[in-house]
Parts: structure tokens; sequence; C-alpha cells
């Protein structure tokens, strides 16, 4: 049976999704790559000044998150010189640097692959806090579970310390459910490629770095909406697990941490110039 009330309901939301995403879509284009430009990475360690992210008994996840990205920049700066790949950090210290910023950033750059590094962590009530664990990469997707979903409303929430966010956010409302079902509207172009750079870096965090497997998952983030490339979300471990967090910041941690996310590139790089060799013959 057709609810008449509700038939308008939908009519009008889709109406407003429709404005929302014409509003929202031009800040996401992608430059094309000039023929023999340097393979560009864009390392986004998530949060950093105001904005802490989720918080451990000793440190807090913007710490780890830049500790990872830089130590992730340098081997990769290290291993390949500047005409074959190079790194551009949304951040390299401690500052501010808003969600559409980082995209915006990435865009300018031409990035040909996005890799947002973050913790994760699970509600401060939870009985699970001390002993949660595991490592787990995200894709955009839709395949969300309620779980999922709570991760990607503390990711994007970070977007309310703006106090003009609900107009450079088209008025997305990262707490409320129904803003999600804007971007099943918006189709990723990238997502084979997204998916295969997530595999390789969950099959590393797992067999280098020794992390549980939370296997790979699909959500809604507004860094990987917004940026015109393959693009992941890394959620290295639980920060909120004492455990977990002695190692994720210690030297051993970030070093297995970074070179498995290392690995994971240098394995996707390497796929990458092999299939671009092979379309220009
Ligand atoms: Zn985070």
């Amino acid at each position: 049976m057709i609810d008449p009330k509700g038939h308008l309901r939908t009519i009008l939301m889709m109406a407003v999704i429709a404005a929302i995403v014409m509003c929202c879509s031009p800040i996401c284009q992608a430059k094309t790559n000039a023929k023999n430009a340097p393979f560009t990475v864009v390392i986004d360690a998530g949060h950093g000044g105001k904005d802490v992210g989720a918080k451990g008994k000793k440190t807090n996840e913007k710490s780890i998150n830049l500790k990872v990205a830089l130590a992730l920049g340098r081997m990769i700066e290290k291993k390949y010189s500047k005409k074959e790949v190079k790194v551009v950090y949304t951040r390299d210290g401690d500052y501010f640097v808003t969600l559409q910023g980082r995209c915006n950033k990435a865009n300018k750059a031409d990035g040909n692959l996005f890799i947002s590094i973050h913790c994760n962590s699970v509600d401060e009530k939870s009985p699970r806090r001390n002993t949660v664990n595991g490592a787990s990469v995200y894709t955009l997707g839709l395949s969300r579970s309620k779980e999922n979903l709570e991760v990607a409303k503390r990711e994007n929430s970070v977007m309310m310390l703006e106090p003009d966010y609900t107009t450079t956010y088209c008025g997305f409302d990262p707490n409320s459910a129904e803003s999600y079902i804007v971007f099943e509207m918006n189709q990723n172009r990238h997502l084979n490629q997204s998916i295969k750079f997530a595999a390789l870096a969950q099959q590393q965090l797992v067999s280098h770095a020794g992390r549980a497997d939370k296997g790979i998952r699909q959500d809604i983030f507004w860094v990987l909406v917004h940026t015109g490339m393959p693009a992941v979300l890394i959620e290295l471990d639980f920060i909120c697990n004492p455990t977990v967090e002695k190692y994720m910041m210690s030297d051993k941690g970030i070093d297995q941490m970074s070179s498995a996310i290392f690995n994971a590139f240098s394995e996707y790089y390497r796929s990458a110039k092999k299939a671009a060799k092979a379309s220009s013959n």
C-alpha cells in the first residue's frame, strides 16, 4: 500500500538530495595527470590541532596519525625518486585542517592515491573499550552496518568544529543517518582501485604489523567522497584499548604500521606503473 504522505516525503527528500549533490559535486573534480608526471600520493594524517580525534589513556589519535603519516612519507621518499613518486601531506604538523581543506589539497595536487590515516575507538561507556582491537580499511561505499556508521559519524563530525560548517558542507549533518543517503547518488569512478589498495593495506596491517583482521569495509566519509582519486581511510587499531595504545605509541608500533602501509603502496604503485605502460603501448 502506498502511503501518500510517505510518497510525498520521498519526493521531497529526493529533491533535497539532488540539490545537495549538485551543490557539492563541483568541489571534487580532479584533473587528469599529465604524461610522465610523477605518481602523486596524498597522505592524510587525520585530525590535528584543536581536533585531537579519539583519546587513549596516554596519547591521542592526532599524534599517532601524524607519526605514521610522516614515517610512511619518509619511506616512500627514500625508495622512490621525486620523478617517480611525489608525496603530498594534507598536514605535516599539529594543526587543524578542515575535511574539505584536505580534499582541496589532494585534488589540487592531482593525486593518484589518497591515504587517510586514523585510529579507531568505541564509545567511552562501551564495555568493549578495553578489549576491542583490530585494523580495518575503508573505501567509499554503501554496505553500511550500524558499527560502520558510528565510525563514519565520528570521523565526519569534526566538520562541526567549523563555525560555518552547514554552508561549507552543503547542509550535511554528520550525525543524521538520513544525510548519508545523499551519497547513494554519487558515483565513485575509482572504487575498484580504492578496493585494490584497501585489500593490500589490510593484508599488510595483519601480516606485517600483526593487527587483528577487522576486514575491508565501506562507508561514507567526507574525505573519500570528495577526493577525485582512488582513496581509502585506514583505522589502524583501537586507541581506546590500553594494550593496543601501548603498541600504537611505541617506536616499534609506528614503524610496523607505517611500513605495512608502505609495502601496500609499493605493490599498488608497481601494478599502476605496469598498467600505465600497457595502456601506452
Ligand atoms: Zn579519526
